[in-house]
């Protein structure tokens, strides 16, 4: 079924909408309340791959730590970092940090107004530029994040994986022909609010469902096929060794990992075996355990991890140098933005 419907259902389809967001939507939000363009853009960013009950208490630490733009963009990345340790996809915060500097740098410390120059920083696409315009500027733009998307291909009918250049095409087109030109907060919000709490991955509630009347999924009895999927690939296996060296003193080395990548930019466990300790990094160890492996799940791939502890004899403050590594007591390491199963290995060992 194409995207194409006459030019006065999109009227009528957002009334259904809007009338159902002011009985049933979400109003109570964090980011709903003091409504600026900066909170909009910070919620937008933790929402990506991340639910709203997740984000909630993130989203007040981080505003209470850096109220505004200059407080972000002045703040080091560590900073940056350990508050958004454990949220995942470490990438949105290095962006948001990075674009809170060309804002303050460029933009005299406001986000600026526009599609195109939202766009034009790190981290910020099509739809989270729409979403903050939408929401902190009263812009009527569509949007088209993961819920809308669902909602969307069922109730238009569009098949194709939307991550197809076509089929992305068609969705944006459907979601610009239903914009209405009212209301763009409470429209943008009520998108949303269907596909996280009505049109759901498993199991929508179609009989509680506004617009279920012209559903195409419904109608065609092909909601579980909608939206379709990409060919399921087997997601590969990778294996590494960690080890946890700990001095006498009970201090733990770590080492940054490259800016980009897994867990880019947080500091870790160092991704070597005891042996190569002394080899690479010039530590002698008094003894070595092999502690339980364990499994971490990424969104392309699976790490099987095998921790090594390794015991060193003396207060072992020579680490070669040039190797971004540096000893941490426990009430050091627990500020840090560490991954979250490697802060969870470490407090384990510690509570052993
Ligand atoms: S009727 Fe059901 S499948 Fe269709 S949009 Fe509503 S909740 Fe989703």
């Amino acid at each position: 079924m194409a995207a194409e419907f006459p030019a006065k259902f999109s009227a009528e389809f957002s009334g259904r909408l809007l009338a159902w967001w002011d009985r049933h939507g979400r109003k109570d939000l964090p980011w709903q309340q003091q409504r600026s363009a900066y909170r909009v853009w910070v919620s937008e960013i933790m929402l990506q791959q991340t639910q709203v009950t997740t984000v909630i208490p993130y989203f007040e630490r981080f505003c209470r730590r850096f109220p505004g733009i200059q407080d972000l963009a002045d703040a080091s990345l560590d900073e940056v970092l350990s508050l958004w340790a454990g949220l995942g996809y470490y990438a949105r915060a290095r962006n948001l940090h990075r674009a809170a500097r060309i804002c303050r740098d460029q933009y005299n410390d406001e986000l600026p107004d526009t599609l195109e120059a939202l766009q034009s920083l790190p981290g910020i696409g099509r739809s989270t530029a729409a979403a903050i315009l939408s929401q902190a500027h009263n812009q009527a733009h569509a949007i088209l994040d993961g819920n809308v998307k669902r909602w969307l291909t069922r109730h238009r009918g569009i098949h194709g994986w939307p991550g197809k250049t076509a089929v992305l095409r068609e969705l944006w087109q459907a979601a610009e022909a239903l914009l209405p030109g009212r209301r763009p907060p409470d429209y943008t919000q009520a998108q949303m609010d269907l596909g996280a709490t009505v049109c759901l991955r498993r199991k929508p509630k179609c009989g509680a469902c506004p617009v279920s009347d012209d559903c195409y999924a419904l109608q065609n009895d092909c909601i579980e096929q909608l939206p379709e999927r990409r060919n399921a690939k087997p997601i590969p296996q990778r294996e590494t060794a960690i080890t946890i060296a700990r001095d006498k003193h009970g201090r733990i080395l770590l080492q940054r990992r490259p800016p980009t990548g897994i867990w880019g930019g947080l500091w870790s466990l160092p991704e070597i075996g005891p042996d190569d300790c002394a080899e690479q990094l010039g530590l002698r160890g008094k003894s070595e355990h092999v502690l339980a492996p364990f499994q971490h799940t990424f969104s392309h791939f699976r790490l099987l991890l095998q921790p090594y502890l390794l015991e060193c004899a003396e207060t072992a403050t020579a680490v070669r140098s040039g190797t971004d590594l540096q000893w941490f007591a426990p009430s050091e390491w627990r500020q840090l933005g560490l991954p979250q199963p490697i802060k969870k290995l470490l407090n384990d060992l510690e509570n052993s």
